[in-house]
């Protein structure tokens, strides 16, 4: 980065610090009465509105300050996406401490791991996680209090957490009376730890500056495009990266907010869309194949829902076919990642790109899609040489913004940056017109006689067959190529399929050095805290494997 040079002439603009409390203070200001249902972990449905959410979210601000909680000190959470959290997301950043949201889906032992590592003072978790603080909260020495963010109807009464809070009676216990503190726009508002496959998780540590110029950034037209007509339910959770920054974006911009709680079953989330009228959405291709499969085996439309985002890992293009085609849902790819806040691209297509016919609009819907204003991208080669930006070379990608990682949590593996540059670690192409595509994850990529075989391309196209539910393809070492491709299939239920019918069915469509040597199938594939599929298991799992072609 070149160095800021001081000018001689100043611009006279007031300076207001960018920070998280602006965002609730506006919301129930000009959208006070915009509301926020949520299906409650408790079962019902609990609805109010934007000016109950910031008065309890000052009251909750109270109540830390009561509790001892100082600016800049850790209060976790490790809860669904309900109001209670989004008041936590408002309550505890608002005043000057820090959310640490936790994956409850990460091993007990590295969310104790995490907590001692970010030395979390107070945690707040929904009752569904009670079992999980039993178990570590004798491990968790940084935490001076355990908030249960419930109704003193659903305390336990034999609960082995010394010193447990009721939610409720905590925050009915303190004033709405609350200014909410003035301070540097950089101070640090929220912190989520990256799901990591190798190591010990990273600390993405993002401040209120960061927070709010991604929020602005990511709700614009070309981005997810959020509007106060618009009831939108995030099914992608408030526990990982700040359920790609929903809680902001929607409440700056009035919408209607829809919190699934702990159901995110198909018939669970078709029955919210539907009842509440959801017009978009967001979530992870493995949620949306819930969903989707609930909808065609029950004939079933949406009235409403007419777009969403799908991220997190990329989506497959028999998803986002059947969205758009058989329930009249609008795809929007995007990628991003844990120390991107997350939102890097959006696929929405050009002007230009409408009047092209419907087959080749897709193929352009299916990239990772076009950076959106704050992003800047590269691909490099391994020497750090830029490639061009012509759809077909492909290399390192590397990011820089006011929203991406400068470093880690107490500076956990070191400087991260490469010239001011962040590398995410993924493979992929730009075309000339800045669309972006991964290829794939660098760690994942199939090296065969020196050359790089894109998994990603691979699994996509195997997905297009209709008996195929899920694929993965992995490297597996062979003597004379270093590594071939393996590909590994789970069948949709009740249809069969053979290994030559899924090679017949790549034939023509990639390179025949692409060509997986061996088909195999699996019941499932083994999928990580985010979602994702682990391919580092799958890699394994399979080390000894020998190829009929080795
Ligand atoms: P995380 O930090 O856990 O959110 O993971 C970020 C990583 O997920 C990225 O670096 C990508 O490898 C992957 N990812 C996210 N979105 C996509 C997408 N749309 N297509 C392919 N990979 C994705």
């Amino acid at each position: 980065m070149s160095p800021l040079h001081k000018s001689p002439l100043m611009g006279e603009m007031m300076h207001v610090p960018l920070l998280i409390s602006t965002i609730i203070d506006f919301a129930a200001r000009h959208y006070g009465s915009a509301e926020i249902v949520t299906r409650r972990v408790e079962g019902d449905i609990h609805r109010y509105t934007y000016r109950d959410c910031a008065r309890r979210a000052r009251q909750l601000a109270n109540a830390l300050s009561g509790l001892g909680v100082q600016m800049g000190e850790r209060v976790g959470t490790l809860a669904w996406n309900t109001y209670r959290h989004l008041e936590a997301y408002y309550g505890v950043s608002g005043s000057g401490a820090v959310l640490h949201t936790i994956n409850p889906r990460l091993h007990p032992e590295q969310i104790a791991y995490i907590m001692g590592h970010a030395e979390d003072k107070v945690l707040m978790f929904d009752l569904t996680f009670l079992p999980i603080v039993q178990g570590i909260a004798a491990h968790c020495p940084t935490v001076k209090h355990w908030v249960l963010m419930a109704e003193r109807s659903h305390m336990p009464t034999d609960d082995n957490i010394p010193g447990l809070l009721c939610y409720e009676d905590l925050i009915h216990s303190h004033s709405d009376d609350y200014s909410w503190p003035q301070f540097d726009e950089n101070a640090a508002a929220t912190l989520c730890y990256t799901s990591g496959t190798t190591g010990n998780p990273k600390g993405a540590l993002y401040s209120h500056r960061s927070t709010v110029l991604h929020a602005y950034a990511s709700a614009m037209p070309n981005a997810l495009n959020v509007t106060s007509g618009d009831a939108i339910l995030p099914v992608v959770p408030m526990f990982h990266v700040n359920a790609w920054g929903l809680p902001y974006s929607v409440l700056l911009s009035g919408a209607k907010m829809v919190f699934p709680g702990a159901a995110l079953d198909g018939k669970s989330l078709y029955e919210l869309f539907e009842a509440e009228g959801v017009t978009f959405s967001a979530g992870v291709p493995t949620v949306w194949l819930g969903l989707v499969n609930y909808c065609l085996q029950n004939n079933l439309q949406f009235s409403t829902f007419r777009r969403t985002v799908v991220g997190g890992s990329a989506c497959p293009p028999s998803l986002l076919n059947t969205m758009m085609d058989k329930l009249n849902v609008e795809v929007i790819h995007a990628w991003g990642m844990t120390e991107m806040s997350p939102l890097g691209t959006v696929s929405t297509v050009l002007g230009k790109h409408r009047s092209m016919p419907e087959a080749e609009q897709r193929k352009i819907r299916l990239k990772q899609g076009h950076a959106i204003y704050g992003v800047d991208m590269k691909i490099v080669d391994d020497a750090g040489k830029e490639l061009p930006w012509d759809g077909e070379s492909f290399g390192h990608l590397y990011v820089r913004g006011p929203w991406i990682v400068s470093g880690y949590f107490k500076g956990e593996g070191g400087d991260p940056l490469v010239n001011g540059w962040f590398p995410t670690g993924d493979v992929a192409t730009i075309d000339p017109d800045g669309f972006m595509q991964i290829t794939d994850r660098s760690k994942d990529v199939i090296k065969s006689g020196g050359e790089w075989i894109g998994s990603i391309d691979i699994e996509n196209l195997a997905m297009t067959h209709p008996a195929v539910l899920q694929a993965a393809c992995i490297g597996v070492p062979h003597p004379k190529w270093d590594e071939r491709p393996l590909l590994l299939v789970v069948k949709r239920p009740g249809l069969e399929l053979t290994r030559e019918d899924v090679l017949h069915h790549l034939e023509g469509k990639i390179a025949k050095w692409w060509m997986p040597d061996e088909v195999l199938f699996l019941d499932g594939l083994p999928l990580g805290a985010t979602g994702k599929v682990l391919k580092n298991k799958l890699r394994e799992q399979f080390r000894e494997y020998k190829l009929p072609t080795a």
